[in-house]
């Protein structure tokens, strides 16, 4: 702007001179000329004072902030001197720890045409980031409704304090009976705060409780009826869903074999629960003839092969604690098995010859040899307990095929032991704890499962030592005829013969 003024004041002088040369009006010209000469030297001292006094202009706030640790650092301003652009000349002078947060004076340098501008500010290293939360696992967990959340785990990390994990404030909000929210909160020492939450959803995952009716494994004579049992669920959060138990599988008992019944059920979360039943369609295990004065619903208890020192004194605490008589089949003994007998006798229950040798292959190689087997073994239980013992049954059943190595031998003892004041005994129903039954729950199975109203029972079970699973579930055995209304007895002299058809 000066430089044009000036141009042109020394135009409009250099005119008037011109116009002086044409000499009218040259007083006032001249005039004039005085006063625009002086102007012209009035503004020619002026400028360069102006120069001189002018400062660069620097584009920039009093105090400029910078955040720690941000690997930023300050720029030269933008920078204009006399309508020019000097950025690139501007020095800074003064250190600045940009790593630690504070407050760093420094000045900038800008080259003038004469001498040089300072200009203070202050550089002021903030710590301006909130720190990081981190959840260990999933932001939104689902959680069994029986369970108790546990916190899965969080850290916290900032850019300056490094881990302050010690420092996050953890709340818990419960949202809906269902639902709560765990609420991270945590502070750096700057005040810069950061949040974050997790959604916790406690879920149903659990299926029903699903109960059958009876026993895993039954078994049911072929020609009989299955009777289905059912069985029961309860849900923690339905209820009670018996009537949605849905029952698949069918029982021919018409054939022989194993069938499955499967139980299934699920709650109003899809949870299922599913039961299996195993029915077992057998052979009535030996066809048995009853004599004519068998009594109805009785069940006759007997036991075979013992005494034994570890299971027969238990059975008897059974039987007394149960106030049932039962029958022993045994076999000879010795020692302290001697009061074991005794014990059977004092009593009440009947000691019957199963017969001093057990041995198949020397007992029924004569008629004479077997009948000396049971002699023998009577004889002694007279004079151990003066008891006289003419119950008899023979070993492996009068229907065993064992015996024929010697052709015969069955059909004619069965008939001698009667002729020598003897009855034998067979069975109707076998606990099989001698066969197949692995556990006391098939004992159970395979003796209340052929229980009948219609005849007398006669079971066959053994007190040979270790056989722990008839002593299990002899207990069992009995609740369960009494509650069903059948009585148990020993057999007695009296007793109707129950006896298998003779196979030798
Ligand atoms: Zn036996």
């Amino acid at each position: 702007m000066i430089i044009i003024i000036e141009v042109l004041i020394t135009v409009i002088v250099a005119l008037l001179l011109t116009k002086i040369c044409k000499g009218k009006k040259e007083k006032k010209i001249k005039k004039s000329i005085g006063f625009l000469i002086a102007l012209e030297l009035l503004l020619f001292i002026s400028i360069p004072t102006t120069f001189a006094l002018a400062n660069p202009r620097l584009e920039i706030q009093d105090v400029v902030e910078i955040e720690v640790n941000s690997n930023k650092q300050i720029e030269t301003p933008k920078t204009s001197y006399l309508c020019q652009n000097v950025s690139d000349n501007v020095k800074i002078i003064g250190e600045i720890d940009y790593n630690t947060v504070g407050d760093y004076e420094i000045e900038y340098e800008v080259p003038k045409l004469v001498g040089k501008y300072y200009e203070k500010h202050i550089i002021r290293v903030v710590d301006k980031t909130s720190p990081e939360i981190v959840l260990t696992g999933e932001e939104v967990v689902d959680l069994s409704y029986n369970k108790e959340y546990e916190e899965i785990g969080v850290t916290a990390t900032d850019n300056y304090d490094g881990d302050i994990t010690d420092k996050i404030n953890i709340e818990r909000k419960e949202i809906s009976e269902n639902q709560i929210e765990i609420k991270y909160t945590v502070s750096d020492n700057a005040g810069n705060l950061s949040t974050k939450t997790r959604t916790v959803n406690f879920i149903d995952d659990i299926a029903p409780v699903l109960t059958l009716n009876g026993k895993e494994k039954i078994s049911v004579i072929k020609g009989n009826n299955y009777k289905e049992q059912g069985a029961k669920a309860v849900d923690e959060k339905d209820g009670d869903l018996t009537e949605k138990i849905e029952i698949e599988g069918n029982v021919d008992t018409s054939k022989n074999g194993t069938y499955t019944i499967t139980y299934k059920v699920s709650d109003s979360k899809g949870n299922v629960a599913i039961k299996k039943r195993n029915v077992s369609v057998i052979n009535q295990p030996v066809q048995a003839k009853t004599g004519a004065n068998g009594q109805k619903g009785v069940i006759y208890l007997t036991f075979d092969d013992g005494p034994s020192t570890s299971i027969t004194p238990k059975i008897l605490d059974i039987l007394k604690k149960k106030n049932v008589k039962a029958t022993f089949f045994i076999l000879n003994y010795d020692g302290a098995k001697e009061e074991i007998v005794k014990r059977e006798v004092n009593e009440g229950h009947t000691v019957a010859i199963h017969g001093y040798s057990h041995n198949y292959k020397e007992i029924y190689k004569s008629e004479e040899i077997y009948m000396q087997n049971i002699k023998k073994l009577q004889d002694k239980i007279k004079k151990s307990t003066g008891y006289n013992a003419t119950i008899t049954r023979f070993p492996g059943g009068s229907s065993n095929t064992v015996s024929k190595y010697n052709p015969g031998i069955m059909s004619r003892l069965t008939k001698k032991v009667l002729d020598n004041g003897y009855k034998y005994f067979d069975w109707n129903i076998s606990s099989e704890d001698a066969g197949d039954a692995k556990t006391s729950d098939d004992v159970y199975e395979n003796v209340v499962s052929n229980l009948s109203k219609s005849r007398s029972n006669v079971v066959l079970m053994h007190d040979f030592n270790g056989n722990t699973k008839t002593l299990n579930a002899l207990e069992d055995i009995i609740d369960y005829g009494i509650s069903n209304g059948y009585t148990f007895s020993k057999i007695t002299e009296s007793t109707a013969m129950v006896t298998h058809s003779v196979n030798n």
